[in-house]
């Protein structure tokens, strides 16, 4: 049911409530003892929010939840919607921390979290597999993921060298990235009841499978042709491809 509700800055607003009346009775009258969204954004100067339309009127509700005279001054800084939500959990001043974070800061921290994932695979007994993706990042980070010479023309192989070496290079960070959250996310999913070693081993073989697809395709043509489908495509074209090598 829709309700117009008038705020103490004197705007009027109409919302629509579901549910039980007592339920709708209290956020009426929560409504209409407190500004109005616009209000209170003017009232302590806050930005505009950078993100989706939906992120934006999230987060600007959880703002409105989380700002107040004593940090107001403090809550101008965080502009993005994002870092908002994210933090809607953890309260103001880790959201604060992290949003005027520098950049060296940053890295600390994730390279802090980085080194506690992996240390949480060696204690769970799953220390090859930590070797096996450090590795697999190692390779990535030295520019060098020892490919097969490919075959073409010279210009074909100038160009398929860049397509295989941009689709290696994101390909491989994103898996271990999710390859990252899988092992941080471990309580999660046993909470969830879902099947953790299994998550686990399919992020480790999405990882490793880059190398198999890039270390197969050895034509320069094929890279050069399929350059704008590669990505989650490449299971499918990387199939075909083998197909081609049978019938040829
Ligand atoms: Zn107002």
């Amino acid at each position: 049911m829709k309700y117009e509700i008038t705020h103490t800055c004197g705007c009027t607003e109409t919302i629509e409530l579901y549910g039980p009346g007592s339920k709708r009775e209290y956020i009426i009258k929560q409504e209409e003892s407190c500004e109005c969204l616009d209000c209170f954004e003017a009232r302590h100067h806050l930005p505009e929010l950078e993100g989706s339309e939906k992120q934006i009127a999230w987060a600007r509700d959880i703002r409105r939840g989380m700002v107040s005279d004593s940090n107001a001054d403090k809550a101008i800084a965080i502009t993005s919607a994002r870092a908002w939500i994210d933090g809607r959990d953890r309260g103001f001043s880790s959201i604060y921390k992290q949003a005027t974070m520098t950049d060296d800061e940053r890295a600390a921290v994730a390279k802090d979290k980085k080194e506690s994932i992996y240390s949480a695979l060696e204690n769970d007994g799953k220390g090859d597999t930590a070797d096996l993706i450090k590795r697999e990042a190692e390779l990535i980070d030295s520019g060098d993921y020892h490919l097969p010479e490919l075959e073409g023309s010279e210009k074909q192989i100038a160009w398929a060298e860049d397509i295989r070496r941009d689709y290696v290079k994101t390909e491989v960070a994103d898996h271990i990235k999710e390859f990252e959250e899988t092992v941080d996310n471990k309580c999660l999913y046993t909470a969830m009841g879902i099947d953790y070693e299994s998550v686990l081993s399919d992020a480790e073989q999405r990882v490793l499978r880059v190398r198999d697809y890039a270390g197969t395709v050895s034509s320069a043509a094929w890279w050069i042709d399929n350059r704008r489908q590669l990505g989650h495509f490449a299971a499918t074209k990387y199939e075909e491809y083998l197909e081609n090598l049978k019938e040829n």
